[in-house]
Protein backbone atom coordinates (compact mmCIF):
# COMPACT_ATOMS: atom_id res chain seq x y z
CA UNK A 1 0.00 0.00 0.00
CA UNK A 2 1.86 3.50 -1.15
CA UNK A 3 1.60 5.89 2.02
CA UNK A 4 -0.62 8.14 -0.12
CA UNK A 5 -3.41 5.45 0.01
CA UNK A 6 -2.65 4.52 3.23
CA UNK A 7 -3.42 8.30 4.17
CA UNK A 8 -6.38 8.32 2.60
CA UNK A 9 -7.84 5.32 4.42
CA UNK A 10 -6.94 7.22 7.67
CA UNK A 11 -8.87 10.29 6.46
CA UNK A 12 -12.19 7.92 5.46
CA UNK A 13 -11.57 5.85 8.87
CA UNK A 14 -13.60 8.97 10.07
CA UNK A 15 -13.38 10.24 13.43
CA UNK A 16 -12.59 8.31 16.25
CA UNK A 17 -12.62 8.87 19.77
CA UNK A 18 -8.81 10.35 20.21
CA UNK A 19 -7.04 10.94 23.69
CA UNK A 20 -6.65 15.12 23.35
CA UNK A 21 -2.90 14.72 23.67
CA UNK A 22 -1.98 12.84 21.05
CA UNK A 23 -1.52 13.94 17.13
CA UNK A 24 -4.57 13.31 15.36
CA UNK A 25 -2.52 11.77 12.05
CA UNK A 26 -1.14 9.23 14.55
CA UNK A 27 -4.28 8.25 16.24
CA UNK A 28 -5.90 5.73 14.11
CA UNK A 29 -2.99 4.03 12.30
CA UNK A 30 -3.28 0.44 12.36
CA UNK A 31 -0.08 -1.66 13.90
CA UNK A 32 0.46 -4.67 13.11
CA UNK A 33 2.05 -7.28 16.21
CA UNK A 34 3.35 -10.30 15.38
CA UNK A 35 4.11 -12.49 18.26
CA UNK A 36 6.87 -15.08 16.93
CA UNK A 37 6.27 -19.14 17.12
CA UNK A 38 3.25 -20.31 18.97
CA UNK A 39 1.44 -23.69 19.11
CA UNK A 40 3.95 -26.71 18.01
CA UNK A 41 6.54 -23.90 17.46
CA UNK A 42 7.70 -23.45 20.60
CA UNK A 43 10.30 -21.35 20.09
CA UNK A 44 13.88 -21.34 21.83
CA UNK A 45 13.52 -22.77 25.61
CA UNK A 46 13.86 -19.99 28.10
CA UNK A 47 16.11 -20.80 31.21
CA UNK A 48 13.17 -21.19 33.63
CA UNK A 49 9.61 -22.48 32.36
CA UNK A 50 8.50 -20.45 29.61
CA UNK A 51 8.75 -20.73 25.97
CA UNK A 52 9.50 -18.16 23.36
CA UNK A 53 6.23 -18.40 22.18
CA UNK A 54 4.63 -17.72 25.92
CA UNK A 55 7.13 -14.33 26.03
CA UNK A 56 6.44 -13.13 22.21
CA UNK A 57 2.52 -13.45 23.15
CA UNK A 58 2.81 -11.62 26.69
CA UNK A 59 4.66 -8.85 25.73
CA UNK A 60 2.59 -8.29 22.49
CA UNK A 61 -0.76 -8.74 24.84
CA UNK A 62 0.62 -5.84 26.94
CA UNK A 63 2.30 -3.41 24.11
CA UNK A 64 -1.06 -3.82 22.32
CA UNK A 65 -3.01 -2.58 25.75
CA UNK A 66 -0.23 0.37 25.66
CA UNK A 67 -0.86 0.89 21.99
CA UNK A 68 -4.98 1.25 21.99
CA UNK A 69 -4.58 3.41 24.90
CA UNK A 70 -2.80 5.85 22.91
CA UNK A 71 -5.47 6.10 20.53
CA UNK A 72 -3.91 3.48 17.97
CA UNK A 73 -5.26 0.53 16.24
CA UNK A 74 -4.06 -3.02 17.08
CA UNK A 75 -3.89 -6.08 14.65
CA UNK A 76 -2.27 -9.61 16.21
CA UNK A 77 -1.30 -11.79 14.04
CA UNK A 78 -1.96 -14.85 16.43
CA UNK A 79 -4.10 -14.13 19.98
CA UNK A 80 -3.68 -17.39 21.27
CA UNK A 81 -1.35 -20.30 21.75
CA UNK A 82 -1.54 -21.13 17.77
CA UNK A 83 0.59 -22.74 15.14
CA UNK A 84 0.52 -19.71 12.24
CA UNK A 85 2.38 -20.49 9.11
CA UNK A 86 4.84 -17.33 7.88
CA UNK A 87 2.61 -17.05 4.82
CA UNK A 88 -0.20 -16.82 7.00
CA UNK A 89 1.33 -14.11 9.29
CA UNK A 90 1.80 -12.66 6.01
CA UNK A 91 -1.75 -12.55 4.89
CA UNK A 92 -2.88 -10.66 8.26
CA UNK A 93 -0.64 -8.52 8.01
CA UNK A 94 -1.16 -7.08 4.94
CA UNK A 95 -5.42 -7.84 5.34
CA UNK A 96 -5.91 -3.89 6.66
CA UNK A 97 -2.96 -0.82 5.43
CA UNK A 98 -1.04 -0.78 8.59
CA UNK A 99 1.27 1.74 9.69
CA UNK A 100 4.00 -0.80 11.12
CA UNK A 101 5.09 -4.48 11.75
CA UNK A 102 6.53 -5.64 14.29
CA UNK A 103 7.28 -9.51 14.86
CA UNK A 104 8.15 -10.01 18.31
CA UNK A 105 11.04 -12.53 19.25
CA UNK A 106 13.36 -14.09 22.19
CA UNK A 107 17.04 -14.68 20.60
CA UNK A 108 18.63 -17.53 21.83
CA UNK A 109 22.77 -18.69 21.27
CA UNK A 110 24.63 -21.82 21.02
CA UNK A 111 26.93 -21.33 24.43
CA UNK A 112 23.88 -19.02 25.94
CA UNK A 113 26.56 -16.70 26.40
CA UNK A 114 25.38 -13.78 24.36
CA UNK A 115 22.64 -10.98 25.39
CA UNK A 116 21.27 -8.02 24.42
CA UNK A 117 18.41 -6.75 21.87
CA UNK A 118 18.86 -6.61 17.86
CA UNK A 119 16.42 -5.12 15.13
CA UNK A 120 16.33 -6.49 11.68
CA UNK A 121 14.94 -5.25 8.34
CA UNK A 122 14.71 -7.77 5.49
CA UNK A 123 17.61 -7.61 3.22
CA UNK A 124 17.95 -5.50 0.50
CA UNK A 125 18.48 -8.36 -1.95
CA UNK A 126 15.46 -10.28 -0.70
CA UNK A 127 13.37 -7.29 -0.91
CA UNK A 128 14.49 -6.72 -4.58
CA UNK A 129 13.25 -10.34 -5.66
CA UNK A 130 9.57 -9.96 -3.43
CA UNK A 131 9.61 -6.43 -5.88
CA UNK A 132 9.87 -8.19 -8.85
CA UNK A 133 7.44 -11.15 -7.87
CA UNK A 134 4.75 -8.10 -7.02
CA UNK A 135 5.73 -6.82 -10.33
CA UNK A 136 5.07 -9.84 -11.96
CA UNK A 137 1.60 -10.33 -10.46
CA UNK A 138 0.44 -6.54 -11.45
CA UNK A 139 2.10 -6.81 -14.96
CA UNK A 140 3.14 -4.26 -17.17
CA UNK A 141 6.55 -1.76 -17.03
CA UNK A 142 4.77 1.02 -15.16
CA UNK A 143 3.01 -1.63 -12.32
CA UNK A 144 7.17 -2.98 -11.99
CA UNK A 145 8.04 0.45 -11.47
CA UNK A 146 5.75 1.06 -9.07
CA UNK A 147 6.52 -2.04 -7.32
CA UNK A 148 10.37 -1.39 -7.21
CA UNK A 149 9.68 2.46 -5.70
CA UNK A 150 6.93 1.32 -3.19
CA UNK A 151 9.74 -1.53 -2.42
CA UNK A 152 12.77 1.34 -1.98
CA UNK A 153 10.59 3.13 0.01
CA UNK A 154 9.35 -0.02 2.89
CA UNK A 155 12.90 -1.28 3.03
CA UNK A 156 14.07 2.64 4.28
CA UNK A 157 11.12 3.60 6.35
CA UNK A 158 11.46 -0.07 7.75
CA UNK A 159 15.24 0.90 8.47
CA UNK A 160 13.56 4.20 10.48
CA UNK A 161 11.34 2.23 12.38
CA UNK A 162 14.00 -0.53 13.07
CA UNK A 163 15.94 2.78 14.63
CA UNK A 164 13.72 4.16 16.32
CA UNK A 165 12.73 0.58 18.10
CA UNK A 166 16.35 -0.36 19.15
CA UNK A 167 17.37 3.52 20.10
CA UNK A 168 14.36 2.84 22.63
CA UNK A 169 15.24 -0.48 23.66
CA UNK A 170 18.80 0.43 24.37
CA UNK A 171 18.16 3.64 26.24
CA UNK A 172 14.92 2.48 28.10
CA UNK A 173 16.22 -0.63 29.19
CA UNK A 174 19.96 -0.03 29.86
CA UNK A 175 20.08 -3.58 26.86
CA UNK A 176 23.25 -4.54 25.34
CA UNK A 177 22.66 -2.84 21.98
CA UNK A 178 23.68 -5.53 18.67
CA UNK A 179 22.04 -2.77 16.45
CA UNK A 180 20.02 -2.97 13.60
CA UNK A 181 20.50 -5.16 10.94
CA UNK A 182 19.55 -6.95 7.80
CA UNK A 183 18.56 -10.39 7.27
CA UNK A 184 16.49 -12.78 4.92
CA UNK A 185 13.82 -13.32 8.26
CA UNK A 186 10.77 -14.96 5.94
CA UNK A 187 8.58 -12.98 8.35
CA UNK A 188 9.33 -9.62 6.76
CA UNK A 189 8.92 -10.84 3.12
CA UNK A 190 5.99 -9.38 1.37
CA UNK A 191 4.87 -7.46 4.19
CA UNK A 192 3.35 -4.32 3.04
CA UNK A 193 3.94 -1.93 6.20
CA UNK A 194 7.10 -0.98 7.13
CA UNK A 195 8.46 -4.23 8.78
CA UNK A 196 10.98 -4.68 11.58
CA UNK A 197 11.71 -8.21 13.79
CA UNK A 198 13.09 -7.66 16.85
CA UNK A 199 15.28 -9.64 19.28
CA UNK A 200 13.34 -8.68 22.56
CA UNK A 201 16.72 -10.42 24.48
CA UNK A 202 18.68 -13.82 25.19
CA UNK A 203 15.99 -16.26 26.32
CA UNK A 204 18.55 -18.45 27.54
CA UNK A 205 21.06 -15.66 29.29
CA UNK A 206 21.88 -16.79 32.76
CA UNK A 207 20.90 -13.24 33.76
CA UNK A 208 18.66 -12.06 30.93
CA UNK A 209 16.74 -15.33 30.51
CA UNK A 210 14.62 -15.21 33.91
CA UNK A 211 14.36 -11.25 33.43
CA UNK A 212 11.93 -11.62 29.80
CA UNK A 213 9.87 -13.78 31.61
CA UNK A 214 9.13 -11.19 34.80
CA UNK A 215 5.95 -9.17 34.12
CA UNK A 216 7.67 -5.76 35.35
CA UNK A 217 10.31 -6.53 33.04
CA UNK A 218 8.12 -7.29 30.07
CA UNK A 219 5.94 -4.16 31.06
CA UNK A 220 9.13 -1.93 30.89
CA UNK A 221 10.29 -4.01 27.14
CA UNK A 222 6.37 -3.01 25.63
CA UNK A 223 6.98 0.67 27.03
CA UNK A 224 10.00 1.03 25.07
CA UNK A 225 8.64 -0.64 21.83
CA UNK A 226 5.48 1.71 22.34
CA UNK A 227 8.31 4.76 22.48
CA UNK A 228 10.03 3.58 19.41
CA UNK A 229 6.64 2.77 17.62
CA UNK A 230 5.17 6.21 18.10
CA UNK A 231 8.51 8.29 17.54
CA UNK A 232 8.60 6.66 13.99
CA UNK A 233 5.17 7.66 13.33
CA UNK A 234 5.13 10.76 14.56
CA UNK A 235 8.62 12.01 12.91
CA UNK A 236 9.27 11.87 9.25
CA UNK A 237 12.57 12.27 8.03
CA UNK A 238 16.03 11.25 6.86
CA UNK A 239 16.73 7.76 6.72
CA UNK A 240 19.48 6.76 8.55
CA UNK A 241 22.08 4.46 6.79
CA UNK A 242 22.85 0.85 8.04
CA UNK A 243 26.69 0.12 8.23
CA UNK A 244 28.69 -2.37 6.73
CA UNK A 245 29.44 -3.28 9.89
CA UNK A 246 26.15 -3.67 11.33
CA UNK A 247 25.05 -6.24 8.34
CA UNK A 248 24.69 -9.22 10.04
CA UNK A 249 25.64 -12.47 8.30
CA UNK A 250 22.81 -14.92 6.75
CA UNK A 251 21.75 -16.29 10.02
CA UNK A 252 21.10 -19.74 9.03
CA UNK A 253 23.34 -21.18 11.71
CA UNK A 254 21.29 -19.22 14.72
CA UNK A 255 18.19 -18.15 14.53
CA UNK A 256 17.00 -19.65 10.82
CA UNK A 257 18.24 -23.12 12.12
CA UNK A 258 15.08 -22.73 14.65
CA UNK A 259 11.53 -23.42 13.22
CA UNK A 260 10.68 -20.45 11.61
CA UNK A 261 11.02 -16.86 11.83
ZN1 LIG B 1 11.97 -16.49 17.29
Amino acid sequence: MPPVLACLGVLLAGPGRVPATEPLAAARELVVLDPGHGGANLGAPGRNRLFEKQITLQVAERLARLLRAHGYRVLLTRQRDQYLTLRERVRRSNAQPAAAFISLHANASPDHSQRGVETFVLDPQVAEVEARRAARRAGGPVAALLADLHAAHQLQESIRLARAIQDSLVSLRGAVDRGVRQADHDVLAGVQAPAVLVEMGFIDHVVEGPLLEEPAVQDQIAQALLEGIQRFLQEGGPVPAVSGSERAPRRRGLNMARADH
